[in-house]
């Protein structure tokens, strides 16, 4: 029987050493849900990183970790600290990542980070290989295994291999200031189907292909001597039951079942009638906009100066890479920006920042989602945004305004929400203004032609249609044979 054989960076465990035991939990996120049905139910494997550093994993527990990720249809792989400086935090976040959000002036190009890049990446080929069979699918995830497709199709020509992109792909333009182009191009062009979120990463991806590699591109196919790619854009859905039954399940919560945070939003709601709160969670990622977002809303408070002491933001940033120097930077600049913001406009009874830096467990998360009156969500530039989907998902009563950034995959299939540009700070002001004043029978109708949309394009119709447009390519090639 042929399987499906999963591949990401990381695997969907938590794994943990404490007091020389071991500990595996599976992780809960999206993606996980989403592969579901092809992995906890199907018979398939997972292949990852298992988080830990060969270092940090004694002799005695290499086994051990290895039969409990088998428990979970996992296959860990572990690296050494120096291969995870140079694939991870090197090639991947500082120089790949920052390309492909168009931040150009951070990309650095380290040979020896390219160099463990490759070797890293035929490392989890390796690990595909050695248990792929004839008749398998193989699914290939994110910017951090861009050769792999590659390296898979040399040894194993005839696998039908899949890939999917989570982050933007860049104009050609920004594309070609890669000094190892041709490589990662040549690395994902071994796949027979590549996907993207937005169909603009999409058409990128193939100009680069044909102007760099001069393959001649028909539509969204890619014509290679000896077959064909297939190139098509799979916007990403959130677990959407998940979250309209937690929102459910937060409005029927008694009292005494009340997280601290809530009891503390709730205190602020009454304490402050016709006060509203503006929502914001991200990594705190330089791509993600959060240093403009506050100054917008510091220009907001000084044009609508009528919302002082009636508005709140409340900000959540969850630490990310402070490995990467350009993220400590970023950590400095915003905890300055909110030390002074916070300054100048405090009253006696009104902070207008409520800054969070930690991550927070998933029914605080609703507490928030569920709490505030409007989210601002202002990346640079951002994949997809799956907070903007979770947001409008966990709004049960169908009130609340979402003001996106249109620099992010999401916007594309969220006309509903405000849209706006994150560098134009009077139009921000603007929508935050307008989105006090909408009347409420404007929210609900926008809001539920956008709840319609994300629980019919949930993460499982993602991954389902993923996989169809794979099994079809599999299917192509063996009725040309
Ligand atoms: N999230 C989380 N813990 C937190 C805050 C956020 O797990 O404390 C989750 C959030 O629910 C969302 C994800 O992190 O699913 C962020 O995804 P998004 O696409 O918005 O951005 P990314 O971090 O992938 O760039």
């Amino acid at each position: 029987m042929s399987k499906t054989i999963i591949i990401s960076n990381r695997l969907p465990l938590q794994i943990s050493i404490k007091k020389g035991k071991l500990n595996v939990t599976p992780s809960v996120g999206g993606l996980a849900t989403g592969l579901k049905s092809f992995h906890r139910d199907g018979d398939s494997v997972w292949i990852g990183w298992s988080g830990l550093t060969a270092e940090e994993l004694p002799e005695n527990l290499i086994n051990e970790v290895t039969q409990k990720a088998k428990d979970e249809a996992c296959i860990a792989i572990n690296f050494t600290e120096k291969e995870i400086e140079g694939f991870y935090y090197g090639f991947s976040n500082r120089s790949i990542w920052p390309l492909f959000h168009y931040f150009m002036e951070f990309t650095e190009w380290e040979s020896w980070h390219w160099e463990t890049y490759k070797r890293v990446n035929q490392k989890y080929a390796d690990a595909i290989l050695k248990n792929y069979k004839d008749g398998d699918k193989i699914w290939i995830h994110d910017y951090q295994l861009l050769l792999v497709p590659n390296m898979v199709r040399e040894q194993a020509p005839n696998a039908t291999i899949g890939f999917f992109n989570h982050i933007p792909f860049p104009s050609y333009e920004v594309f070609r200031t890669m000094p190892w182009r041709e490589e990662i191009l040549k690395g994902l062009l071994g796949a027979d189907l590549i996907g993207f979120h937005t169909y603009d990463y999409e058409r990128h991806f193939l100009s680069s292909v044909s102007r760099i590699l001069r393959h001649q591109v028909n539509f969204n196919e890619v014509s290679l001597p000896e077959r064909m790619v297939k190139v098509d854009s799979f916007p990403m859905g959130i677990d959407y039951n998940k979250f309209e039954q937690a929102a459910q399940d937060h409005f029927e919560n008694s009292l005494e079942n009340q997280s601290d945070l809530q009891r503390r939003l709730d205190h602020h709601r009454k304490g402050a009638p016709g006060a509203k709160l503006i929502l914001s969670i991200d990594r705190l990622d330089y791509t993600k906009g959060i240093a403009h977002r506050i100054r917008a809303f510091e220009y907001f408070l000084e044009k609508y100066p009528q919302y002082i002491e009636k508005i709140r933001l409340v900000m959540l940033a969850v630490p990310s890479r402070s490995e990467v120097p350009q993220y400590q930077l970023l950590k400095k600049e915003i905890d300055a920006l909110v030390g002074r913001i916070n300054g100048k406009f405090a009253t006696v009874s009104w902070t207008p920042i409520w800054y969070f830096y930690r991550s927070m467990p998933f029914n605080n998360l609703i507490d928030l989602y569920a709490s505030c009156d409007i989210a601002l969500l202002t990346p640079i530039r951002d994949g997809m945004n799956l907070v903007a989907k979770e947001y409008i998902a966990s709004r049960k009563d169908q009130t609340g305004v979402l003001i996106l950034s249109e620099m992010t995959g999401a916007a594309q299939e969220m006309n509903e929400a405000l849209l706006i540009n994150p560098n134009n700070f009077e139009q921000i002001a603007d929508a935050i203004n307008q989105a006090i004043e909408m009347p409420e029978e404007e929210q609900i109708k926008r809001n539920k032609t956008l709840q319609k949309r994300l629980k019919r394009y949930d993460v499982e119709k993602w991954a389902n249609d993923f996989m169809k447009s794979l099994t079809k390519t599999q299917e192509t090639r063996q009725s040309n044979k």
